[in-house]
Formats: structure tokens, sequence, C-alpha cells
């Protein structure tokens, strides 16, 4: 249940319908619901409530400060992979100590500013990185608390892009290495060891893929233990998928019950850093359809919200469920739905049987709060969508919608061109 439904015909997010929304803010824009996202932290969040663990929301999948917030009031901490995910997540309200700094390529300046806010730990991915740190805590008479983020080359049987944790990606480190770069971590003045990570791909609809993971994180650990290393985070990552469309994943419960079955033993504190799970069905994009057209092979619906507002149907080929805002009953027809972007791969969706709707209706195109915003550009000088959250019977705006004069923000014309 993620509080999308019609009533006489009318799609609502709770208490307020989207036309509504539309009316007063234009299109296209992303709208939340408070209650599903909230209700989806605490669901998952609950599920360890028999263990010490740290719910970490991974910013980068939703960024808006209002979500956020809205997390950091429940009590999350956050997972940034970058300065920027830092910045907002302490304007968010989230304690520093609530922080894990992830990400392959962390500039001395983001290393710098995790250093100086106190974050829990950075979750290292190369040995350079480790070197690195080391100098940058050093010059600033600290001791950076890390994790090694390892990469146990386990499939997690999710489309290519989004698989993180198979020995050939570029993510985390070798199990091999891994061992003997907590050694030396350990001998490093200015470091700390405090944590093991892992992050193994997104989408993930098994658990068998993260139990392998488990397992061979356990190894590890156990083999740390006998260099007097003690480990007192274990970071298992995000990844748990959604339903898009036909996919079944567990329910956070399951999972929760079959993760804790394994690390039955391990005395650590968890660390998860889910994203889609939380946010992904607690949003759409909804759009207005400019024009139907048909071609000499394809009908077409143009719609005005492209692969800038929401890129993951042309960048992963992704599902997302579109559905008209007004429903009465009408004739199926197949159609491409597509942006207005000069660009083929610009498709929300292709051969989709959709009710047959007229220029100036809305869709709503569902699953879409995970990596819808966040990845959203201005490509086509196209201004970015607003973003809404609607709380019950109310609704506000969490980000207004760009201008134009937003699109020029920081441009100038050189003096040699004047
Ligand atoms: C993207 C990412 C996540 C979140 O992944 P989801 O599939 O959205 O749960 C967690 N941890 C790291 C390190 C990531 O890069």
């Amino acid at each position: 249940m993620h509080h999308f439904e019609y009533r006489q015909g009318q799609l609502y997010c709770e208490e307020v319908s989207l036309e509504t929304i539309a009316t007063e803010v234009g299109t296209p824009f992303y709208c939340y619901s408070h209650a599903t996202l909230s209700r989806h932290f605490r669901a998952f969040d609950s599920a360890f409530s028999e263990v010490n663990h740290l719910t970490c929301f991974s910013v980068k999948s939703c960024s808006n400060i209002a979500i956020l917030s809205l997390f950091a009031s429940m009590g999350a901490g956050m997972d940034i992979v970058s300065g920027g995910e830092l910045h907002r997540a302490l304007k968010a309200g989230v304690p520093a100590e609530k922080i894990v700094f992830s990400g392959v390529g962390k500039s001395e300046d983001e290393l710098v500013y995790g250093l100086e806010s106190g974050i829990l730990m950075f979750n290292l991915e190369s040995p350079q990185e480790m070197f690195f740190l080391n100098d940058c805590a050093a010059s600033l008479g600290r001791r950076a608390p890390i994790a090694i983020r390892v990469n146990p080359d386990v499939d997690p049987k999710t489309h290519p892009y989004i698989s993180t944790g198979l020995r050939e990606n570029k993510f985390g480190i070798d199990l091999d290495i891994a061992e003997s770069m907590y050694v030396q971590a350990k001998e490093m003045s200015n470091l700390e060891v405090v944590g093991v990570g892992c992050h193994i791909g997104s989408q993930l609809t098994e658990v068998s893929p993260f139990l392998d993971t488990i397992k061979r994180l356990k190894l590890l650990i156990d083999r740390l233990k006998e260099q007097a290393i003690e480990i007192r985070y274990l970071d298992l990552g995000g990844g748990l998928g959604i339903t898009y469309s036909e996919e079944a994943p567990p329910h956070p419960r399951e999972y929760a019950k079959s993760l804790l079955a394994e690390v039955d033993g391990i005395d650590c504190t968890l660390i998860f850093e889910p994203g889609r799970v939380i946010v992904g069905n607690a949003g759409s994009l909804i759009t207005r359809v400019l024009y139907t057209k048909a071609g000499p092979v394809k009908n077409f619906l143009v719609v005005d919200a492209g692969m800038n507002d929401l890129v993951r149907p042309s960048l992963y080929g992704s599902y997302h469920h579109i559905q008209p805002v007004s429903d009465h009953g009408r004739q199926q027809l197949t159609v491409d739905v597509v942006g207005p972007i000069c660009e083929t791969g610009d498709f929300l969706a292709r051969d989709r049987s959709l009710p047959q709707v007229e220029p100036g209706e809305l869709l709503a195109v569902m699953s879409a709060g995970a990596y819808g915003f966040a990845m959203s550009s201005n490509y086509n000088s196209r201004p970015r969508p607003a973003e809404i959250l609607v709380s019950g019977d109310k609704f506000e705006i969490i980000r207004s919608r760009e201008t134009y004069d937003d699109l020029l923000r920081g441009e100038r014309v050189p003096n040699f061109l004047r």
C-alpha cells in the first residue's frame, strides 16, 4: 500500500487529488507521500529492532532536504557518497555520528569535510584512499574511523549497471586484499579501524546474494579477530528491491529475518544503507500529455516530462507503471510514452498498453521516488520539475520548479567576447 489510490476515478496521493496539485503547481512534478515514506522507513528500521543497528538512508536515492529531515526526525542515519550529500544531511539535522561516507572517488576536500564534521566512518574503497585519508587526518590532528568496503564477488542477479559487488565492478576491495589492508590500517597512526562494509548492488529481489555476502564477511571478521582487529560495525549496504511491475522482493521483515539468522553470533552493530526500498514506491512523477501522434508503425504519447526528469527508462530500460490520473473506462491502445527531449532514447515507456488519452490529460508515472528527481538534469535547457510532499489533506512544494534564470545561474560571457 503506497497511498496513491483512485477515488471516484481520480488518482489521489493520500487525501489530495493529483489534479488539484497539477492545477496549482503546473507539470511535470514529483509527488511524494509523507505517510508512505514514514511507513516504509519504520517498516525497515523496526524489522531489525531486536539487534543494535543503525539505518542509514541512502541520500543519493532521493536527496530533498524535506525528505532527509523527515527520516532524521525518525532517528535515521545517512549514507552519503559526496561532500554535497554530507552538506544536505547535516542541514537536515542528521547527527554527524550517524553518517557513513561511501564512494570510490572521495576528494581531499570531501575527506576533510567528513573529518571535520566527525562522521561515524569512512568506507574505504582503495589502498590509495586509505593512505590519503591517513595523511588528511594527520594534518588535522585527528583519527579517521574507517571501514573497508569489501567486494565479496557475489552476483546480485540484477541489471548489470546496478550490480556493484562483482569482481569486475569498480567498487570495493577484493576479500584477499582487504585483510592485508586492515593489517596496514591498524598500524597507521591516524586511522581507527571500526568496521567492515559492503554494498553489492541495487534492486535485489532475492535474499540469497545478501546471505552469501554475510558468509564471506563473517570469515573476514573472524580472521581479523585473530589479528587482534576488532570490528564494531558491520555495514551490509542497501540494495533491497521493490515492485515496479512483476518483481516479488522479500518484505523487509523477511529480509531481516534471513539476515539476522545469518549474522547470529557476530558481535557488531549492524548498519544498513537502504534507499530504493524506502522511497521508490513513495513517489510518482506527474506529467501532462501534450500531443498524441500516430506514426507509420507506432502510436506516440508526447508528454511534458522527459529523460531529463526521469532517466531510468532510458538508462537502464527500467519499467515504470503509467496510469491516467483521471480513470474512466476507455479503450486500450499500445503506445510509446515519449518526452520532449531531442534523443531517440527519450522515452518513459515503450509498447505499453494504456487507456486512450487526449492531449491535456495527466499521467502518473509510478514508483519514481528513488533515483527519479535525484538523477534529473537540465539537458535541452529544461528547468527541473517541482517536488511536492503530501501529508494527509495538505501538500507543500518542497522544491520549486526551476526558472529560466536558474538555468543560467553561474554562467557568464567572458570579457574577450564582450
Ligand atoms: C546506492 C547505494 C545504496 C542504496 O542502494 P539502494 O538500492 O537504493 O538501496 C547504499 N549504499 C551504497 C554504498 C550505495 O552506493
